[in-house]
């Protein structure tokens, strides 16, 4: 089986059996040493996403209406499962609801890194790469212009 995977995976740390592939982005977002460790482990193949599939899924984004709950990240994410799923089976795993539901929309299958993902409810912002200020939404950072990446600020459980 191969699966693309985004960030969650390798935080979590979910142990699966396959061929995995990831993007550059998501790469550069792994902060955490346990992560990095844990994507080592997997041997993970890095691939950088090709412009034909970005422009695929950003334009059934705009269609979707998920445009603007996606990152950079995510969208690069996105072409990469499109392009695999175009000539083999791929599952993309990510526990990002605009990235699932945008998936879903192409086509491509997914499956959630954690457990409970469909009970918890996730709050995003957005960070600024050059100042690491945060805001709650946008692109480009309103103080010194650098781009902005989603975050995830919280995880509220829902009442049974
Ligand atoms: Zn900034």
């Amino acid at each position: 089986m191969k699966y693309i995977a985004d960030a969650s995976l390798f935080i979590i740390g979910k142990r699966l059996e396959g061929n995995f592939i990831t993007v550059p982005s998501v790469v550069g977002e792994l902060r955490d040493e346990n992560a990095r460790t844990s994507m080592e482990l997997m041997d993970v193949r890095v691939e950088p996403p090709t412009s034909v599939f970005i422009k695929k899924v950003r334009d059934k984004a705009l269609a979707t209406r998920d445009s603007e709950e996606l990152s950079a990240t995510d969208i690069e994410l996105l072409a990469k499962a499109l392009e695999y799923s175009a000539r083999e089976e791929t599952t993309l795993v990510t526990d990002d609801f605009a990235v699932q539901n945008t998936a879903l929309q192409l086509g491509i299958k997914v499956m959630p890194a954690g457990q409970r993902i469909i009970k918890d409810i996730l709050t995003w912002e957005k960070q600024c790469m050059g100042c690491k200020r945060r805001f709650p939404q946008g692109d480009e950072c309103p103080v010194c212009g650098s781009p902005m990446n989603k975050r995830r600020t919280n995880r509220v459980r829902k009442n049974k």
